[in-house]
């Protein structure tokens, strides 16, 4: 399957990689509330993000394109705003693109990647999702730049990001993804906490409920449940055999405590 990596592709990996998997065999979800909100929130927040952009980088002049190419990057507009990086095989939204001095095959210039977000706090996530950007920005210009910047939440705060740390994970996940391109690769499906907003909710919830999967258990990790795996425990009602009750330790007397443990949850 011949397939462009974009931004929500890689940002449905970071939620999810049964999600990223999902996107990518073109399934089709219910676009959950939360989702509709947030994408409300992010676009009537557009031109305040635009401003807070211009007033940080008072470039002298600007232009906006909904679509940049190689080609439009050489002409050297000193900043971008609210376009989508496109290269052949992959392509970024981003809030905008600053030009900096220095070599690429552009010329003696290059653009560094400003990513939005609504979230009030930067995640590492965001963190990704700007190297990502840098990535696209390093195979169109030929210079991949180690700084970028995050503009988030509703007061539409700038903040500095090096990106050195966090380019080998993108280039993993971005070769992950390339391997669900095939059928013959594709990543578990484990209930998580995305899955209450993701579009695929009821499709993954009603598979997981049908085979009693152990991912159905709230608290439990990846980890965990490979090493039930490991132990032939595959289902929450297998699970449950596993329980044993400690002995009552003497200085507790007769409070009744049963710490917390998987096997005792139960799906009734
Ligand atoms: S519902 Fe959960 S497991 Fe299924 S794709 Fe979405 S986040 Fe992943």
């Amino acid at each position: 399957m011949n397939m462009t990596i974009n931004d929500s592709a890689f940002s449905a990996y970071l939620d999810c990689p049964y999600r990223a998997f999902l996107t990518l065999q073109r399934q089709v979800g219910t676009q959950r509330h939360f989702e509709t909100l947030r994408s409300r929130l992010h676009k009537k927040l557009i031109p305040r993000v635009e401003a807070a952009i211009l007033r940080a980088v008072s470039p002298q002049t600007h232009s906006r394109k909904c679509r940049t190419t190689v080609s439009d990057l050489r002409r050297g507009s000193p900043l971008i705003l609210n376009t989508v990086l496109a290269s052949p095989r992959y392509s970024c939204r981003v809030a905008a693109l600053q030009r900096v001095d220095g070599p690429s095959s552009l010329g003696d210039f290059y653009y560094t990647p400003i990513v939005f977000h609504e979230d009030a706090a930067t995640s590492s996530s965001q963190k990704l999702l700007l190297a990502f950007a840098a990535k696209v920005l390093g195979r169109v210009q030929g210079n991949e730049p180690t700084v970028g910047h995050v503009i988030v939440g509703t007061a539409c705060t700038l903040k500095r990001v090096l990106l050195k740390p966090f380019f080998q994970q993108a280039e993993d996940i971005i070769s992950e993804r390339k391997r669900y391109s095939s059928e013959i690769s594709r990543p578990r499906q484990l209930l998580n906490s995305h899955c209450r907003v993701c579009p695929y909710h009821d499709g993954c919830e009603s598979e997981a409920t049908s085979v009693d999967h152990l991912s159905r258990l709230e608290s439990i990790s990846a980890t965990e449940i490979d090493k039930l795996n490991a132990r032939g425990i595959f289902t929450v009602h297998q699970l449950s055999y596993t329980f044993r009750p400690r002995k009552r330790p003497k200085r507790q007397g007769e409070r009744e405590y049963i710490p917390y443990h998987h096997s005792l949850w139960t799906t009734q």
